[in-house]
């Protein structure tokens, strides 16, 4: 889950990182009593939406009172920034900027460890300076175990090759950006730019952070951080539900139970859907206990997608048996009644597949269609799709 920065600002505050005063605004009269509040002086109107270069789009304004505060505000919101919507701005503190830096801390996957990143020339985008000037861009390994401690920010200081006159602040403010990176258990922390302001501070004026939601139970407070207004409806719908679901861009719906099986269900669609022209519009995996309220919740998110034209239930009996999943999916279209008008192809095999398929066969339900193997029924559904 990525965070916007008056977010990532809150959590740097929280942890020591040294940050300036923000205050939240969605309307430009808020803006201005921001700005008031901040002390009527000198304040930078910021957008808030959750990617990068706003400064260059316009997005980044400073004002020098109240009400110019509220004017740029009124510019800012409803902006569009590379596709996104600009509904709040933050209206920050102004700094006195004497240099800006760079430095991020990120999970390295390709070498299974840490990797931090740092610059004595921020504030560009850090992509342009990587392919530019790589040479300018410190990159340190960090071992997961270890951690950055004094030693390692030291290190990455001197790669960066920070003046001496800064080098044990920015280590120290680095240190503390490790605290955030690991308490929170982020899986990026970047700061850009990282400034030393005229009067001498290091400061973090741009946060970005990407926290890790498979450790969300760890965090009881990281769940009121989710951004609810930008979720898809479909998602958020199967999130309350307990379902894994993630929406994609195609006509055929996908249920099954096991992430491996429905990855390859999705691959086997996908390829079958390629001479109708129609795609998975979906992942969602029911798991281990398939049974009518389960399969009931997942059709219900499925069939709630217009773009959804057919659905294939894929279906290999284990702990919870085929003939239990059957009486399920009959159960299912039972308690959805009218609102189900879509066909159903359905593959069932595994552990009591016979008592599964008679099952089915007897209920006779008009929109379902049994089929034996994986191949033939995503044939089969790609077909249905096209064809409504
Ligand atoms: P980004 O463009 O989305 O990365 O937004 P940033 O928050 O990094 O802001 C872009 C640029 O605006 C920074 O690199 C600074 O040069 C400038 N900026 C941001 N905050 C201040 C401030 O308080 N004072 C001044 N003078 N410039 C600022
Ligand atoms: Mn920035």
């Amino acid at each position: 889950m990525d965070l916007f920065e008056y977010q990532a600002r809150d959590v740097f505050e929280k942890h020591g990182v040294p940050v300036l005063r923000g205050i939240v605004a969605t309307t430009p009269a808020e803006a201005r009593a921001a700005a008031e509040q901040l002390g009527g002086g000198t304040v930078v109107v910021k957008a808030q939406v959750k990617t990068g270069g706003r400064g260059k789009a316009g997005g980044v304004k400073l004002a020098h009172s109240p009400e110019e505060a509220e004017t740029h505000a009124s510019a800012i919101l409803g902006m569009d920034i590379k596709g996104h919507t600009v509904h709040r701005v933050m209206i920050a503190e102004g700094a006195k900027i004497a240099e800006e830096y760079y430095f991020s801390v990120l999970l390295d996957r390709s070498n299974r460890s840490y990797l931090a990143m740092a610059s004595v020339e921020g504030g560009m985008e850090i992509e342009e300076l990587a392919v530019e000037r790589p040479e300018a861009l410190a990159r340190v390994a960090v071992d997961p175990v270890v951690g950055i401690d004094a030693a390692k920010a030291a290190e990455i200081v001197a790669q960066a090759g920070f003046a001496p006159e800064v080098a044990d602040e920015v280590a120290a403010v680095i240190e503390k950006l490790w605290t955030v990176y690991k308490e929170e258990d982020a899986t990026l922390v970047e700061v850009n730019p990282l400034v030393r302001t005229e009067g001498g501070a290091i400061v973090a004026l741009d946060g970005k952070v990407t926290l890790d939601e498979n450790a969300g139970f760890r965090h009881a407070d990281h769940a009121e951080l989710e951004d609810k207004a930008a979720a898809d409806p479909l998602e958020a719908k199967a999130k309350a539900a307990g379902l894994n679901y993630v929406k994609l861009d195609g006509e055929v719906g996908i249920i099954g139970n096991g992430a491996g099986l429905v990855m390859s269900t999705l691959d086997v669609v996908a390829y079958a859907g390629e001479q109708h022209g129609v795609r998975p519009a979906n992942f969602l995996d029911i798991g281990g206990g398939a049974d009518a309220n389960i399969m009931a919740s997942g059709l219900d998110v499925i069939l709630g997608d217009p773009q959804v034209k057919s659905v294939f239930v894929n279906v290999f009996g284990g702990i919870t048996a085929c003939d239990q999943v059957a009486s399920g999916i009959v159960q299912a279209l039972d308690i959805l009644g009218d609102k189900e008008s879509k066909p159903l192809v359905v593959r069932l095999d595994g552990n009591n597949v016979v008592e599964g398929r008679r099952i089915l066969n007897e209920a006779n339900h008009p929109l379902v269609t049994l089929v034996d193997t994986m191949d033939e029924a995503a044939a089969k559904a790609a077909e249905l799709a096209a064809a409504k």
